[in-house]
């Protein structure tokens, strides 16, 4: 596997190659899955092993996560709102219906990158980018939209791609 840092891998790269790191997804026979789900750990430890999610943020910055009813419930209280206040002061509902931060970059990224409520924040964002384990099979149309944001995602695709070839 390549050393190179993914951040600063994927910042030289153009929307067209990183989009296209993501096309070989469309079509996998069954043989290509299963190499995917005998390498897929091991790929995304190892990425993001290199990864400084510190220096980069962009998920926070440009994806707002959907919010649970069970997210919305821990987080207004930690705040010490209401989940009424909560919701009236941080969510709005999306084009596809669903409840997430009405404010991107989101609220609650500090000027350091830090997550100011990370124990409490939303099960997306602990979920995020949807690489592990059995997650990334279920989520390949994901991968699509989010290898324009996220470079742990173009890393992992292409390092996936080599291992289902060899
Ligand atoms: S809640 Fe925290 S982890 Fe989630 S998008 Fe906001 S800053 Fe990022
Ligand atoms: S976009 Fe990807 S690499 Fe960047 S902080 Fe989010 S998970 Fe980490």
């Amino acid at each position: 596997m390549t050393k190179k840092d993914p951040i600063e891998n994927w910042k030289t790269l153009s929307l067209k190659q990183r989009k296209k790191s993501a096309s070989f997804v469309i079509n996998l026979n069954k043989n290509q899955k299963k190499a995917i789900a005998d390498n897929i750990e091991d790929v995304h430890e190892r990425v993001f092993e290199r990864t400084d999610c510190l220096k980069c943020a962009n998920c926070c910055t440009s994806i707002p996560p959907q919010i649970s009813k069970l997210d919305v419930k821990r987080i207004s209280k930690y705040l010490g709102l209401s989940e009424k206040q909560f919701l009236a002061e941080y969510t709005s509902v999306d084009s596809d219906g669903d409840l997430v931060f009405n404010q991107s970059p989101c609220r609650f990224l500090e000027k350091d990158n830090t997550c100011r409520i990370y124990e409490f924040r939303p099960k997306a964002c602990r979920a995020f980018p949807h690489t592990d384990n059995d997650q990334f099979l279920n989520h390949l149309n994901l991968h699509k939209q989010n290898v324009q944001y996220c470079p742990a995602v173009y890393a992992i695709l292409e390092e996936i791609q080599k291992r289902i070839k060899s």
